[in-house]
């Protein structure tokens, strides 16, 4: 088992939002943690409990950059366990790059311990499968471009070209641009599609759909940020069974 060694700040994925989610690592780490810096907007407060009561546990939402790094900087030099809380995985919009090149900056070094994406949990609220046998083999991973911008070639009308699965971050709020740009793209009107709020929270809503009617629905629901946009035929009635546990076919570990 890893020490954990408090000359390092330990970025850790939260999980979706159950405080169950969370690895192993990440829970040792938060339950010895000395300084916890956490997304306040999007964790899940309960994750806080697994915290030492003498643990100091800080919103992110209220400081920039500077303000975190300078936290960080301090606590690491007084020895503490640092620990910076982020909601998902590091690895899809976390930001942890910019961190780490100022604690860097510093003469300081991170660790990424990695956690269950959103786009996991909201799957699993879904009960379904990304990559359905002869109907979509890809996921594309992406988010309207808005006060951040996207490349050109990364537009989600260039996306929809593919019709294969996409999991929309970050986007909710612009539903009626999403469906438009979906639709300009290439997927038809009949195109399943899911929106999934704070999935895996006890408040979870799931709104279900096609590209022609889930834009009401989103604003009838009054979902409009914290959510998910699942859309391909993945959601839909067609699926054919995988070859890999087919009676009929022999691989290296099973033969007919
Ligand atoms: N690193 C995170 C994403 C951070 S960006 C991850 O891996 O999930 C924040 C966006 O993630 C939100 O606007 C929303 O689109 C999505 N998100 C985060 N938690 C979510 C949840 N529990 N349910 C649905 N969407 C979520």
């Amino acid at each position: 088992m890893d020490e954990f060694t408090p000359s390092h700040v330990y970025f850790v994925g939260a999980g979706p939002g159950d405080p169950e989610l969370i690895t192993l690592k990440g829970y040792r780490l938060l339950s010895k943690a000395e300084v916890v810096i956490y997304a306040g907007s999007l964790i899940n407060p309960a994750l806080l409990d697994y915290c030492q009561p003498s643990a100091k546990c800080v919103d992110s939402a209220a400081l920039n950059l500077g303000q975190i790094i300078e936290l960080m900087v301090s606590s690491v030099r007084e020895g503490k366990l640092v620990v910076r809380l982020q909601t998902g995985d590091l690895a899809l919009y976390g930001s942890i790059r910019e961190q780490g090149e100022e604690l860097a900056k510093q003469g300081i070094g991170f660790r990424s311990i990695a956690g269950v994406s959103s786009f996991l949990g909201a799957a699993a609220e879904l009960g379904a499968e990304y990559t359905v046998p002869e109907v979509a083999q890809s996921l594309i991973i992406t988010r309207m471009a808005g006060r951040t911008p996207t490349p050109e070639l990364e537009s989600l009308e260039r996306f929809a070209a593919h019709q294969t699965s996409m999991a929309i971050f970050l986007s909710v709020q612009g539903i009626d641009a999403v469906v438009d740009k979906l639709l300009t793209g290439g997927y038809c009107r009949e195109t399943p599609i899911a929106v999934v709020y704070k999935a895996t929270w006890p408040e979870c809503q799931v709104v279900k759909g096609t590209l022609s009617d889930i834009a009401d629905q989103v604003k009838a629901a009054g979902i409009n940020k914290t959510a998910l946009i699942l859309v391909g035929r993945f959601l839909g009635d067609e699926y054919h069974y995988s070859k890999l546990y087919d009676a009929e076919f022999s691989h290296e570990y099973r033969q007919v």
